[in-house]
């Protein structure tokens, strides 16, 4: 396949590069500082208004209908240019145009799209994270409103969330994964309390516990019918696990590149234990980039994606981790010295862990790909 731009390909990439130039945030990376989290509302907001967020979604919910290079170019672009990533809500787009009814799309995957709603995603719990069949929140039918009693954690940006996507136990008389609903469940009413989880990194807003007491949430909130919402959990899990889909390529290539620089300036500050470490990262980035570009080339011949998610995680993980090594390595943890290196290794641990272990993605590997016995 032919990687270079087609001509209204370069004309966009040279309009976005422009836009950047004014409208960049110059906000601190993710995983070094609140105020990232602080202001992504109003980058996703400002990328949707300039016309560079939603690119392949449909023009009906607020996308523009574009095939998925618009993506890659805008993550190329946004990391070459150090600026925030798009915002990572194509996982809940996609699980709500997989599983929601019209009526249900177009209440709510308008607001997603263009930043005004802000949604976190209520999987886990205190006993169900890798078991996520096992949740014990559940709703109850009153009248024509469910009520909803539970307790919810690792929920990322639910600190600043309008909405939440909660999976709750609707029918508990069928085997465990049958009797899950999952509801659009507004954050702001009485019986709901959010409480900040503080990362190893000293992030506070990236995500907390949710607590829900009581709440009550309007029957027609449902996503998906009754018993679907294991269904549309494994649709959102599948896309949250594409590197693409949040575009960490690019900014793996960004941090690399920046670790170079600084070695490049002061060569004989770093031995060779730090420059191994350095090009492993280089070889990792790379090789993540030429599978990301093969995973494009194959969605724009149609082919869907299925377990090789699984596959796609693992190597983003593998990467990440190269990275922070190298961050460390190069970078240094002396207490004077900037933080921010060390902080970028820390972030790299939750990596094998959010969105699905890395043991879970083996054992889907071993299952679903290679067909192994079940474990
Ligand atoms: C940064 C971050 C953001 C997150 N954001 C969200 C979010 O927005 N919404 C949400 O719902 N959740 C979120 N999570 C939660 C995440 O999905 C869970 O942490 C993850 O699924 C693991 O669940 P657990 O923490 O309960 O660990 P456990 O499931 O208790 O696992 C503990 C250990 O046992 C291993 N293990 C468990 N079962 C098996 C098995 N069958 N075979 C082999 N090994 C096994 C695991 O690999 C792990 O090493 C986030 C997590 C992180 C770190």
């Amino acid at each position: 396949m032919d990687f270079g731009d087609a001509p209204e390909e370069a004309a966009f990439r040279i309009r976005l590069r422009a836009w950047l130039e004014e409208n960049n945030p110059r906000l601190p990376a993710s995983s070094t500082d609140d105020e990232y989290w602080a202001g992504q509302r109003a980058w996703h907001q400002s990328l949707y208004d300039g016309g560079f967020f939603g690119m392949t979604w449909p023009m009906e919910i607020g996308g523009q209908g574009l095939s998925s290079i618009y993506d890659v170019i805008v993550d190329e672009e946004l990391a070459a240019a150090g600026a925030p990533p798009r915002p990572s809500v194509g996982y809940l787009v996609e699980g709500i145009i997989e599983h929601g009814s019209v009526e249900t799309k177009r209440r709510f995957l308008p607001g997603i799209v263009n930043g005004r709603d802000r949604w976190c995603q209520g999987f886990s719990e205190p006993d169900a994270g890798s078991d996520l069949a096992a949740l014990r929140t559940r709703a109850e039918l009153d009248g024509d409103e469910y009520i909803l009693t539970g307790h919810k954690i690792w929920t990322s940006y639910s600190d600043d969330a309008d909405w939440c996507l909660v999976l709750a136990r609707t029918d508990p008389d069928v085997v465990k994964h049958k009797g899950i609903s999952a509801f659009a469940v507004p954050m702001h009413q009485l019986g709901i309390e959010q409480r900040p989880l503080p990362m190893i990194n000293g992030i506070t807003k990236e995500f907390g516990e949710v607590l829900f007491e009581g709440v009550r949430v309007a029957a027609d909130n449902m996503i998906g019918a009754p018993g679907e919402g294991w269904a549309l959990a494994m649709t959102v899990v599948s896309h949250e696990r594409e590197p693409q889909q949040l575009g960490f390529a690019g900014r793996y290539k960004k941090l690399v590149k920046d670790l170079v620089e600084q070695v490049r300036r002061e060569p004989d500050e770093y031995d060779a234990d730090q420059l191994r470490d350095l090009a492993w990262a280089i070889v990792e980035a790379d090789m993540l980039r030429l599978h990301v570009s093969r995973r494009l080339s194959e969605r724009l011949d149609g082919v869907t994606h299925g377990p090789g998610g699984s596959l796609d995680k693992l190597l983003m993980t593998w990467t990440e981790q190269a990275v922070g090594n190298a961050a460390l390595s190069v970078g240094g943890i002396s207490p004077a010295a900037d933080d921010t290196w060390l902080k970028v290794y820390l972030y790299g641990r939750a990596q094998s862990v959010m969105g699905g272990t890395s043991q879970i993605q083996r054992n889907l590997v071993a299952e679903r790909i290679l067909l192994l016995p079940a474990s």
